[in-house]
């Protein structure tokens, strides 16, 4: 797959000093707390080759090089100090092969704004991130925690084939038959990966009908029993539902007369046959204290357009986000009594918390792909400030409420952690260690940075435990 390579006077890029250097680094960012590390350039490729062009042009000055697709990471990763930041924001090119069912995207399309309309309409679906402005390129090599996680896995999985460009500026293909070690990274590595994916090759799914979803929103003086009883129930609600918690503070109705936090139990079912989706929804019915809850919905119809616009409420552009993650385990007194407060004590009103859980997922084997490290439960907090102020005085929030979970934390998913916060485990020692050996093999010069941990951190390690 090698090309004619532009030469760098026809690459779009922007140094430090140019008037246009600070907008080209920080504009397509979403996070608004940014940080002070800056590059020592930035690469706007309006192609593969122009990509592979500024691997090699790195190369020659000695730079190491950062990537960005959809601009989502909240620590920022793709911006740091004296590297070629590669900008693949034009990389936005959709196809569709009707006969295998497999899309081909470019890494800064967006899973819910521009493939999922693009998919719709050819009666197909993939299942992207669930903030519809997430760029496929971070979240597909994080894994991909996207819709129907619990039922489908992880999104990374319908990954068949990855173009790449490796180290030394060549642009491959990966898959399962050939470069089968980058096949195998780009499934679960994230930042760590050695390279820089130009296009996706995305197995499809055939578009449901038709959805299905039950809310019950319950007073936050609930949490301990409504939370006791999820840990045990979920497991009986059927595999068609994305099953989720979350700790919000909502706008509600004048008339309940109740303000401030409330704990949302909400199931969406992604099951055509609508007596099915029933059955499967009647699970959220069995909670002891459903008579009490504020507000209900029962197996109401919805589709991709309304669960979006929620996304987009609840995580506002413009805002500075701190956001911190976890896998749980434990029995459920230990495990429910220390998520409690996470669900009760919200400190602001635009913060909310999560509590995923990932059904039979994490049972099954993950032989093929870098992902490793999962449980049955995923608990994210997330931070959605309008000022630097805020930022001190809900970090304090975040740090003890993570803490307060680590004896009953395994580890952590790449896509909601910032490892210059708070370093942890991300994947199994096996994985972790066969991450080494591809990088060192494929990018022995370190042109890929890697993780960003704050100084004299450890990297793959809790270090709670060991
Ligand atoms: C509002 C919001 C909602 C989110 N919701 C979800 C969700 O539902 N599920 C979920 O799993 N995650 C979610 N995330 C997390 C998100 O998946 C990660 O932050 C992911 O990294 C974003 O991808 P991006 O391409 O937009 O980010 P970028 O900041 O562009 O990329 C992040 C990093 O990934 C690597 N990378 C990206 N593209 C490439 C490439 N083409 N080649 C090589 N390396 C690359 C680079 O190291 C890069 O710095 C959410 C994030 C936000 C901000």
């Amino acid at each position: 797959m090698t090309s004619a390579l532009p030469s760098p006077a026809h690459l779009d890029l922007v140094e430090a000093g140019d008037p246009a250097f600070d907008d080209a680094v920080m504009s397509r960012v979403f996070n608004l707390r940014r940080p002070a590390r800056r590059p020592a350039a930035v690469l706007r490729a309006r192609s593969a080759e122009d990509v592979a062009a500024g691997v090699r042009l790195a190369n020659e000055r000695g730079w190491q090089v950062t990537v960005r697709s959809g601009g989502h990471s909240w620590a920022v990763w793709s911006v740091r100090d004296n590297a070629l930041l590669i900008d693949l924001g034009a990389l936005t090119d959709i196809s569709f092969d009707e006969a295998r069912g497999v899309a081909t995207a470019g890494p800064a399309v967006r899973g819910g704004s521009d493939l999922d309309p693009f998919l719709a309409e050819r009666g197909r679906f993939f299942n992207g991130g669930h903030c519809p402005t997430v760029g496929i390129g971070g979240f597909l090599l994080q894994g991909g925690m996207g819709w129907n996680c619990r039922g489908w896995n992880w999104a990374a999985e319908s990954v068949v084939a990855i173009d790449v460009v490796t180290a030394d500026g060549e642009l491959v293909r990966a898959d399962s038959s050939q470069n089968t070690d980058l096949f195998w990274a780009a499934r679960g590595s994230g930042p760590g990966f050695p390279g820089i994916v130009t296009a996706f090759h995305l197995e499809t799914r055939r578009r449901f009908e038709q959805l299905r979803q039950t809310t019950y929103v319950y007073p936050r003086e609930l949490a301990s029993e409504v939370l006791t009883w999820f840990h045990t129930a979920r497991h009986r609600v059927p595999d068609s539902v994305e099953l989720v918690v979350v700790g919000i503070t909502p706008p509600l109705p004048p008339e309940l007369g109740y303000e401030g936090s409330v704990v949302v139990v909400d199931g969406v079912c992604f099951d055509d046959d609508p007596d099915a989706a029933a059955a499967a929804l009647a699970h959220l019915d069995t909670c002891p204290v459903v008579d009490r809850a504020l507000l209900t919905r029962r197996c109401e119809p919805t589709d991709m357009a309304a669960l979006r616009t929620e996304q987009i409420r609840s995580n506002p552009e413009e805002h500075r986000y701190i956001v911190d993650n976890a896998y749980l385990t434990g029995d459920t007194e230990e495990v429910v009594s220390r998520l409690v407060p996470a669900f009760t004590d919200l400190p602001t009103e635009k913060a909310f918390t999560l509590w995923f859980d990932m059904g039979r997922a994490p049972e099954r084997p993950l032989d093929g792909l870098a992902i490793s490290l999962q449980t049955d439960l995923y608990f994210a907090a997330y931070i959605v400030n309008e000022t630097e102020a805020e930022d001190d005085l809900t970090r304090d929030w975040i740090n003890a409420t993570m803490r307060n979970l680590e004896p009953v934390s395994a580890g952590c998913y790449l896509g909601d952690s910032d490892f210059t916060r708070r370093p942890q485990r991300f994947m199994s020692d096996e994985a972790f260690a066969r991450l080494q050996e591809i990088r060192a093999a494929r990018d022995p010069r370190g042109v890929f940075p890697s993780y960003l941990l704050a100084d004299g951190a450890e990297l793959n390690r809790n270090p709670w435990v060991e």
